[in-house]
């Protein structure tokens, strides 16, 4: 089958296609359901699938939301084990992975993980472990990572993302999903906003550093996005076919990573940026602000930074200058300036790779400045950092660093160390190849501010 962008979730499940990038994409997810009462479906489709005993795992806050209807739904039917966590919001880190194997039940055959983000991501990476299935109740459409095979995890302080498996299943009972807190669903719009400067990064690496890209898979992640941006006005009223559209959209986001096979399809530079936000909080001992959120803001800030960029006179001799004065020794200070105990990863990293040896960087250059009119002709596609900022604010989402608690040294610091946590070419690495990183930061900084 070929690759078309234009068909439904399930046509994407359980099927192989070649593919015009060359490549067979497929997603070994079984079942997706999303509507009014998905839940209830739960033991047939275990039932139909030879599993004899399903682990629940709950956070506190998901028990509570879900808890009693899938009692309910089980009595009878299948037995089971459950785990409920005492936070309400657990850390994907190694605490939580070591307190979750300390309560699981040996005897289950599959992990069912009931909530989104965290428990979500625990799920994945403890079933891929055990060499169990795992299938999501989802309680909020909250983050694109539901169909994904990756587990993004904070181990030794630092965000990294672990091999792990897609979910044999993923429920989204629309009357669940949009009872959820408004916050939560804003956040999963803001994660799929962050499409519109992932895929610009994707295809200007694909310009500059030859990186493979998938077209097909590309289609995939915009059809995320044009249902996302059509659903804006309904979902103030919690409309349940709004709803079950956003879902939809996260769903399809993941399947484009597991068809990829990597994070690449539906995170760039506004990850990196949320990525490095995140870390700072969790040095300082500050309140987690949900990862959609981070994004969306994220994007509005890339975007800007691309616009600015672009409307830049460029000087290459001088970037190129710049270029050859680069110290690696005062590279790794200021990497453990600004990463504290979580720089060693990312020295670590940039000792395989060399992506800022003054050597690459000129290389780099020289590309940019041959293909700087078809780089520009890219970015002119990305809609205007007004109009993604229109989108949050309409739904009364935060839109600004500022209105997450992100101080300005934090903000001006992640445009010059966010992309260090990837080998993954973007806005991020442009502007520092180019010697703008600080320039264009506090740029974007004051265009918050105004
Ligand atoms: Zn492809
Ligand atoms: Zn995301």
């Amino acid at each position: 089958m070929l690759l078309n962008s234009r068909l439904p979730i399930n046509d994407f499940l359980n099927n192989n296609f070649s593919c015009t990038c060359g490549r067979i994409h497929s997603v070994p997810i079984q079942q997706v359901l999303i509507q009014d009462g998905a839940l209830k479906s739960l033991p047939d489709l275990l039932i139909q699938n030879g599993r004899q005993r399903p682990f629940f795992l709950y956070d506190s806050t998901t028990y509570k939301v879900a808890g009693v209807l899938i009692s309910s739904i089980m009595k009878d039917k299948l037995p089971y084990s459950s785990y409920i966590m005492n936070q309400s919001e657990p850390t994907p880190d190694e605490k939580t992975l070591g307190e979750i194997l300390i309560h699981y039940d040996p005897t289950c055959d599959i992990i069912i993980a009931v909530g989104s983000g965290s428990i979500n991501d625990l799920s994945r990476f403890i079933s891929y472990k055990l060499g169990i299935p795992y299938l999501i109740a989802a309680t909020a459409p909250s983050m694109d990572g539901f169909a994904s095979n990756v587990a993004p995890l904070i181990v030794r302080h630092m965000k990294t993302t672990y091999e792990a498996h897609v979910p044999f299943a993923i429920l989204g009972d629309t009357a669940l999903l949009s009872a959820a807190p408004m916050p939560m669903i804003c956040a999963g719009i803001g994660d799929i906003l962050g499409k519109y400067t992932c895929l610009c990064d994707w295809e200007i690496s694909n310009i500059i550093t030859g990186e493979y890209l998938c077209k097909g898979i590309e289609g995939i992640v915009r059809k995320s996005l044009d249902t996302i941006v059509s659903q804006i006005n309904h979902v103030k009223s919690r409309d349940q076919g709004a709803i079950r559209c956003i879902m939809e959209a996260l769903v399809l986001s993941g399947i484009a990573m597991s068809f990829a096979g990597n994070s690449r399809p539906a995170s760039g530079s506004e990850h990196h940026l949320s990525h490095y936000w995140e870390m700072v909080f969790l040095f300082d001992g500050k309140k987690p602000v949900l990862h959609g959120t981070k994004v969306g803001i994220a994007t509005i800030a890339v975007i800007k930074a691309y616009e600015l960029l672009m409307s830049k006179y460029i000087d290459f001799n001088k970037a190129k200058k710049l270029a050859e004065l680069y110290s690696y020794d005062d590279w790794v200070l200021k990497m453990k300036d600004l990463y504290g105990p979580a720089s060693d990863s990312v020295i670590e990293l940039e000792l395989q790779i060399h992506k800022n040896s003054t050597k690459n960087r000129i290389a780099r250059i020289c590309l940019l400045e041959e293909h700087w009119e078809e780089l520009r002709q890219t970015a002119a596609q990305l809609p205007s950092s007004d109009t993604v900022s229109g989108y949050l604010s309409e739904l009364s989402a935060p839109a600004s660093p500022m209105a997450v608690g992100i101080d300005k040294s934090t903000f001006i610091n992640s445009f010059i160390a966010a992309k260090e946590l990837r080998n993954r070419f973007g806005l991020l690495q442009i502007v520092y190849d180019l010697g703008l990183s600080e320039e264009i930061a506090e740029e974007v900084w004051d265009y918050f501010n105004n």
